[in-house]
C-alpha cells in the first residue's frame, strides 16, 4: 500500500504537513483499520478537532453499543477471564482463548483464535475485532487481522476481574473459571473418545454453596475422593439440563492443604427461580402435589434399557419381557411454577408403604393395577412437601428428579403460630 500517495492527498486537501498526515495514518494503520476509514478518520481530527491528540486512533465502542450488525470494532477493555480450550475447526485441531471482556458500560464474551498473551486483569485496546453471534448475544473474534495492544490507563469496570467463582454462580457457558472444591465421588471411565478409548474421571464437585457433576478429560492425579483442591481454566457446559464442570488438559489442580467446606444442604429456591436458573444439579424445593399423573404406581419397563414400556411393547426393543417397578410422576406446584416430579422405586415404596410384591398383590386383588397409583394419589395430593433432586428442563417441560421427599414441616398453621409468638413476646 503506498501510505505516502494517501499522506499527500490529506495533506493537500487539509492543509496539514505530510509528514503528520502519514504519522496519523500509520498509527491508524496499525489497528487494522480498513484504509477508507482511517482516511476518515484523519479528516475528521483536522476539521472539527484542534488537533491536539498526537496519536490518531479509531474511536472505541463502548461495549454497551456492540451489536452483530456491526462488522469491525475497536474496544478499550479490561480482561476478565481467558480459558484455553482445543477444538476442531474445519478439521483441524486449533488452541482457543476464549472468556470476558469489561469496560465500564457491560461485558462481552470473545474468542482469540491465536494467543496475543492477554490475561486477566489487562487494560487493551484490541482494534479491528469480528463480531459474531454467540448464544443469541454478539461475540468479539480476535483473529489473524486483530490488533491488541496494552491501554494507557486502567480500564474502569464494575465486573470481577479474574475467573474465581463460587460453584453457585456458575452457568452453562462460562470459561476460563476458577474454583476451590471437595472431591465428593470421583469415578474413573473409559469412553470411545475421537482419538479411540480414552480414559476420563466423572462424579462430584462441592463446595459451601453448591454441589455440581464434573468431568475431567485428562485425569489429574489430585483428583481423588475426599481432596479438596484449587481448579484453575475450568468450562461450564449444561448437562442433562444443568451446568456441568468441564476440567481440561489446561486445567491446573492444585492440592489445598485446608479442606474446603462442603454444603450438605441444597440451595431452597422458588420453583420459578429454579425453573428460570435453566437446571440445577441439586436443589431442594417447597411445594404442593397438585396431581399424581397417569404412568404412576404399578409400571413395566423394558429389561434392555429400562424404559417404561406399555403392553410389554419397547420403543427401541420391541416385543419385550417386562419388570415390575413402582414410581411416582406427580406434578409440584409452589404457586409460583410447575415441575414435574419423578420419584423412584424407594421413595416410591416408603410412600405407598409396601414393596413391588405387595403392590402386584393389590392390584391382583382389585383385578386392577389403578388401584396403586390410586393409593399413592390419596396419601400424597394436596400436601405439602419439602422436595430435593435434580431440574432439568427440556422441550417438555421441567422435571425434577427427587432425591429426598419428605412432608414439609414449616406448613402455613406452624409459621403463622410462630409468628404470633415472636409478637407475644
Ligand atoms: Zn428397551
Amino acid at each position: 500500500m503506498d501510505v505516502d500517495k494517501h499522506a499527500e492527498e490529506l495533506a493537500s486537501t487539509l492543509g496539514v504537513d505530510k509528514q503528520e498526515a502519514k504519522e496519523d495514518l500509520e498509527s491508524l494503520l496499525q489497528y487494522s483499520v480498513p484504509l477508507e476509514e482511517a482516511k476518515q478518520s484523519v479528516r475528521r481530527k483536522h476539521s472539527d478537532g484542534d488537533g491536539s491528540e498526537t496519536d490518531a486512533q479509531p474511536e472505541s465502542l463502548p461495549l454497551d453499543e456492540i451489536t452483530t450488525g456491526l462488522n469491525n470494532v475497536t474496544v478499550t477493555v479490561r480482561v476478565l477471564t481467558v480459558g484455553t480450550r482445543r477444538i476442531q475447526y474445519q478439521g483441524d485441531e486449533q488452541t482457543i482463548r476464549e472468556g470476558r471482556l469489561g469496560d465500564g458500560t457491560g461485558t462481552i464474551s470473545y474468542t482469540a483464535w491465536q494467543d496475543f498473551g492477554f490475561e486477566a486483569g489487562d487494560s487493551l485496546v484490541v482494534g479491528n475485532a469480528g463480531v459474531r453471534e454467540w448464544e443469541g448475544e454478539p461475540e468479539l473474534n480476535l483473529g489473524a487481522s486483530t490488533s491488541v495492544a496494552m491501554a494507557d490507563e486502567p480500564v474502569d469496570t464494575d465486573a470481577t476481574v479474574g475467573g474465581d467463582s463460587d460453584l453457585i454462580d456458575l452457568s452453562p457457558g462460562d470459561r476460563g473459571r476458577n474454583i476451590e472444591v471437595t472431591v465428593e465421588e470421583v469415578e474413573r471411565r473409559t469412553i470411545d473418545g475421537r482419538d479411540g478409548e480414552t480414559e476420563i474421571l466423572s462424579g462430584v464437585l462441592a463446595d459451601d454453596t453448591a454441589r455440581l457433576p464434573f468431568t475431567d478429560w485428562d485425569p489429574h492425579d489430585a483428583v481423588e475422593t475426599g481432596s479438596s483442591c484449587r481448579i484453575e481454566d475450568v468450562y461450564i457446559r449444561e448437562y442433562r439440563g444443568s451446568p456441568s464442570i468441564n476440567v481440561s488438559e489446561f486445567s491446573t489442580v492444585t492440592p489445598l492443604s485446608e479442606p474446603v467446606e462442603a454444603t450438605d444442604s441444597a440451595p431452597e429456591l422458588s420453583l420459578a427461580a429454579a425453573v428460570d436458573s435453566g437446571g440445577l444439579f441439586d436443589v431442594e424445593v417447597v411445594a404442593n402435589v397438585l396431581e399424581v399423573r397417569d404412568g404412576s404406581g404399578l409400571i413395566e419397563r423394558c429389561p434392555e434399557c429400562g424404559r417404561v414400556i406399555q403392553n410389554d411393547q419397547c420403543r427401541s426393543h420391541g416385543a419385550v419381557d417386562g419388570e415390575d417397578d413402582l414410581r411416582i410422576k406427580a406434578i409440584l406446584d409452589d404457586g409460583t411454577e410447575t415441575v414435574t416430579a419423578i420419584i423412584g422405586t424407594e421413595l416410591t415404596e416408603e410412600i405407598y408403604g409396601g414393596g413391588v410384591e405387595a403392590a402386584k398383590e393389590a392390584a391382583r386383588d382389585a383385578m386392577d393395577k389403578a388401584v396403586v397409583a390410586d393409593a399413592i394419589r390419596e396419601e400424597l395430593v394436596g400436601d405439602s412437601y419439602r422436595v430435593r433432586g435434580s431440574l432439568s428442563i427440556d422441550e417438555y417441560g421441567a422435571n425434577l428428579t427427587v432425591e429426598a421427599f419428605e412432608p414439609a414441616d414449616d406448613d402455613p398453621a406452624a409459621r403463622a403460630t410462630a409468628v404470633l409468638a415472636g409478637v407475644r413476646q
